[in-house]
Parts: structure tokens; sequence; C-alpha cells
């Protein structure tokens, strides 16, 4: 099964490369878009990852000449953080799925088997749900019995961290590198504060709840009578 990244920051080319091939895949690597775009016309693959921010061509122009090609490979691109407009644009032109940068490795391959299991019928994934509480991943906006919650962008992320992942215990430290960019040396109280503001707000006027802390471990996300 042959995947096809395009990529052109060097390291993190060779770093897809080498863990889809230890995955099992075959993989073909273009590192700008013009032979992203090239390879992705002519050659046959089952999956495409696609860097948008690229150089020469943009990862959008190869979707749109994938679709118009009536090609439907799936396609999961990778996207900058905070970019709403791209991620929208990415699904409206026939992506079928995005990820945030940074990620972790095993995120991406999760994301790429799911794809690949789906063949290529279009996947929307813009919502997240755990029990009454949904994350609408396009906007930015998470609503508990549809009513609406306001969270910063940063509460945003680490509740999507949390809902993704949810019923793992997520250490600090994983939650400052994910959320803050930061290690672990760094002030954590951040993330104790953090996840006190967005309990306050998810939690206190809801039931049941679902944020909670593991002692000497981290915290979780569980919806009851689930995991
Ligand atoms: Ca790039």
């Amino acid at each position: 099964m042959k995947l096809l990244i395009v990529e052109d920051e060097s390291k993190t080319g060779d770093y897809l490369r080498q863990g889809l091939m230890e995955a099992g895949f075959a993989v073909d690597l273009a590192r700008t878009g013009l032979d992203g775009h090239h390879l992705a016309m002519t050659g046959s693959h089952e999956l495409i990852v696609l860097d948008v921010m690229l150089p020469d061509i943009d990862g959008w122009h190869i979707v749109k000449a994938l679709r118009d090609a009536g090609n439907r490979v799936p396609v999961l691109f990778l996207t900058a953080r905070d970019c709403v407009e791209d991620r929208v644009k990415g699904l409206e032109l026939g992506a079928d799925d995005y990820l945030i940068k940074p990620f972790a490795f095993s995120e991406l391959l999760a994301r790429v088997r799911t794809l690949l299991r789906r063949g290529s019928a279009p996947v929307l994934a813009d919502r997240l749900q755990v029990a009454d509480l949904a994350l609408d991943l396009l906007r930015r906006r998470a609503t508990r019995s549809g009513k609406r919650i306001n969270l910063t962008q940063k509460e945003f992320a680490l509740l999507e961290l949390l809902v993704r992942r949810q019923g793992e215990v997520l250490p600090r430290s994983l939650i400052a590198s994910l959320v803050w960019d930061m290690n672990f040396d760094s002030d954590t109280n951040v993330i104790d504060v953090a996840i006190r503001r967005l309990r306050a707000k998810i939690d206190d006027d809801f039931e049941p709840k679902l944020i909670y802390t593991v002692r000497g471990m981290g915290y979780t996300l569980e919806a009851p009578g689930v995991g």
C-alpha cells in the first residue's frame, strides 16, 4: 500500500516517511509542491499526506487539481495552528481530514488508518462529542446541552486534547508540550490553573462531570459509563 507525503520541511518529511515506512507502508516523498502535484496526478497512491504551506504550488492547488480530475484519493492535510479558514477551505475543496501542526506521530498514524479503512468516502472530521459536550472543530466552539460555552483558544485546545484522548490519563508534561509548546520544567502551574478554569466552564453548571484529576498523574476526561 503506497502513500504520498508532500512536505517541504525536510526534517518533518523525513520523520513522516520513516514513521510510515516503519508502520508498513511504501512511501513516496515529494519535497516541493510541483513534485507533489506531479506525483499526485500521475502516481497511484492510496492516500496523500499533504502539507498546505508549500513554497511553489500550495496544497490547495493540489487537492483541487485532484478533485477536478475526478481523483478521490483520501487527502489528510497538515495545517498551522489557529487557521480556521484553512481548515474550512481544505474540507470544502475536498480534503478528507486535517491535522494541526505540531502533532504526535501516533495521531497521524491513527488518522491515516481511519481514512484508509473508510476508503474514498468523504469524512467531515469537524465535530467531536462526549456525552452532551460537543466541539465544533472548524469554528472552535464548544457547547454542553446545546448551550454555548465561551472558551479562550488555549482552553479550547486543551479541551480538544482531552476529548480526543478521552479515558486516557494525560500527564501535565504532555499537556504542556501539546497545548503550550513548552517543556515540563516550565511553570506547570499554568496547566493546573487552565484546567481549573476549564472545569468551571465545562463542569460546574452541568452533569455529569467530565474532567477528573488523577492524583499524582495528571488529568483525564471521561463520560460516566464509558471506558
Ligand atoms: Ca510547509
